[in-house]
């Protein structure tokens, strides 16, 4: 099938790597572009061209416009991949891509983009189309008196967010009338620093409410299927940590109605390509829109375990002006998929950022299991950016043993040099309530302290010194007896002791 001949990725990490084995697939050339910082990353190995962007910041390099113009037009790519974050949904990158370069943006429309970028915008156009919201302010907040009125209006508590945010930035809760003048105010700060436009709107606030997605995909021709949905309510300051697909919460009869209110959703903007609806839920039966994202979305590794389809490679089919071959009906949906995203945080120390240099590392492997990750033995993580290392998603028939082989990857992945969120799911592999389906996005809150208990007494010794003193009384007790004792599963220092003990 005819595409493209070499696509330039405007992005970094773990999604530029992803998109580079994609493009391998197909046969297309990759251009990578990289910051200072990112001079020894991954996707700049593995891309077949790869083009310097001086300084170390967002803004001199990866959000760089005019900079990633000239690259496009200087490596003579046919097609950008924005990936996520940075400009993938900047509507005015996406027009200057097509004024000002010969290559194809892959994403949807400028007008798509630029449409569903506007929260509050979109809110009013599903409104008009029947599509269930949260009621709220429905126009720009002007000033401290009108959150006031609507607090009134709602009762509280409600939430203040950033018509323009994204990344679960520019979001505040307002608990009573005592929050309201600083809530609004920081919330307008972080607007305008982030999003470049301080405008706010307000919605009701769910107490505990559940986090489900659906993935979209159209071509350009108006024909569109959805991908069934994703549950990201594992979430940390409204940023998702842990995601699994199909969701536990929806039947059968519900996951068909709402998938077909996202189709419906991105067809009222003409929508192609990937895209996700994002869906806030306050029962299964009590669906309101959220959000569009109008790009590939982190998670969306799990979409592709259960239904077996590429979805990097759908976008660049749709861009590349060909027809979808899937039909919503033929679309399977095959076992349970889960993805824990392993980012450069320490979760005992309330998820500080952990950047430095990874001095060991072995990642997952086996039946099922998929890492997605620039990670290297060697590399240093840079503090500039994301704090994303790796995301594993793993296959099962059932959630158990999608659970079961979650654990077993997490217990093999082995890194040292930073902190990393991996105990952190390891904690939530073991919680009843996680085991059980019943969560919601306020769980990392409510399970705080015992999370935190649990964490603390799995880690309790340097795993480096743990294993050494292991080595030797291991080492001892085999020159003993002649057997080596039984390993307890869950310890990693014990098989590290084992290996060891027996090179001796
Ligand atoms: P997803 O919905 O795909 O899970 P996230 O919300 O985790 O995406 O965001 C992925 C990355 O993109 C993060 O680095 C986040 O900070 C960034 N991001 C998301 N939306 C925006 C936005 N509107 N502006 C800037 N960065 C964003
Ligand atoms: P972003 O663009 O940053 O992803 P979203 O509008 O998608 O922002 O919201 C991010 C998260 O904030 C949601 O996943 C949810 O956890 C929380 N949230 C958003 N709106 C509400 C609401 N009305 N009530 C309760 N929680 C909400
Ligand atoms: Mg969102």
């Amino acid at each position: 099938m005819k595409t493209f001949r070499r696509i330039l990725i405007a992005n970094r990490g773990e999604i530029a790597v992803r998109i580079i084995r994609t493009l391998r697939d197909m046969g297309i050339e990759s251009v990578a572009i990289y910051s200072d910082a990112d001079r020894l990353s991954a996707h700049v190995a593995m891309a077949d061209y790869a083009i310097h962007l001086s300084g170390v910041s967002s803004s001199d390099t990866y959000l760089n416009i005019p900079a990633i113009l000239s690259c496009i037009q200087e490596s003579h790519a046919d097609a950008v991949h924005p990936g996520y974050g940075f400009l993938s949904e900047n509507s005015d990158f996406a027009e200057a891509v097509a004024k000002h370069t010969q290559a194809q943006f892959i994403g949807p429309s400028v007008e798509a983009i630029r449409l569903m970028g506007d929260k509050l915008a979109a809110k009013k156009l599903m409104q008009a189309h029947k599509i269930p919201i949260l009621p709220g302010s429905f126009g720009e907040i002007q000033n401290l008196q009108e959150v006031e009125q609507l607090a009134k209006e709602l009762g509280y508590p409600i939430i203040l967010k950033a018509s323009a945010g994204g990344g679960g930035r520019g979001i505040r809760f307002i608990h009573s009338k005592a929050d309201i003048a600083e809530a609004y105010e920081s919330c307008r700060r972080e607007a305008q620093a982030y999003f470049g436009n301080p405008s706010l709107f307000c919605e009701r606030y769910i107490q505990n409410p559940r986090h489900i997605e659906f993935q979209v995909l159209f071509d350009r021709f108006g024909h569109g299927v959805h991908l069934f949905e994703r549950d990201c309510t594992i979430q940390r300051r409204h940023q998702k940590l842990f995601e699994e697909a199909p969701s536990r919460y929806l039947n059968s009869k519900q996951r068909e109605h709402f998938g077909a209110l996202a189709v419906k959703a991105a067809s009222l903007v003409q929508y192609s390509g990937v895209g996700t609806v994002e869906f806030i839920c306050e029962s299964p039966e009590q669906v309101y829109f959220m959000e569009m994202n109008t790009r590939i979305q982190v998670e969306h590794p799990i979409t592709e375990q259960i239904t077996g389809i590429d979805l990097i490679k759908e976008q660049i089919l749709v861009a590349a002006g060909h027809k979808l071959t899937h039909q919503q009906a033929d679309i399977p949906l095959r076992g349970w998929s889960m993805e824990a995203r392993i980012n450069a945080e320490d979760p005992l120390q309330n998820f500080a950022p952990s950047p430095g240099k990874i001095t060991h590392l072995q990642l997952p492997m086996g039946p099922h299991v998929r890492v997605d990750t620039h990670l290297y033995p060697g590399y240093e993580v840079p503090s500039a950016y994301d704090s994303l290392l790796a995301k594993v998603i793993v296959w099962g028939h059932t959630r158990e043993e999608a659970i079961e082989r979650l654990k077993r990857s997490l217990r093999e992945f082995d890194l040292s040099g930073i902190q990393t969120s991996i105990k952190f799911h390891e904690a939530l592999l073991q919680d009843e309530d996680f085991l059980k389906g019943q969560f919601s996005t306020n769980f990392v809150e409510l399970k705080k302290s015992e999370f935190l208990h649990r964490m603390n007494s799995q880690s309790s010794l340097e795993p480096e010194l743990a294993a050494v003193l292991a080595s030797v009384s291991l080492t001892l007790a085999f020159a003993d007896s002649q057997t080596l004792p039984d390993a307890d599963n869950n310890q990693f220092w014990i098989h590290k002791a084992r290996a060891e003990a027996c090179r001796e």
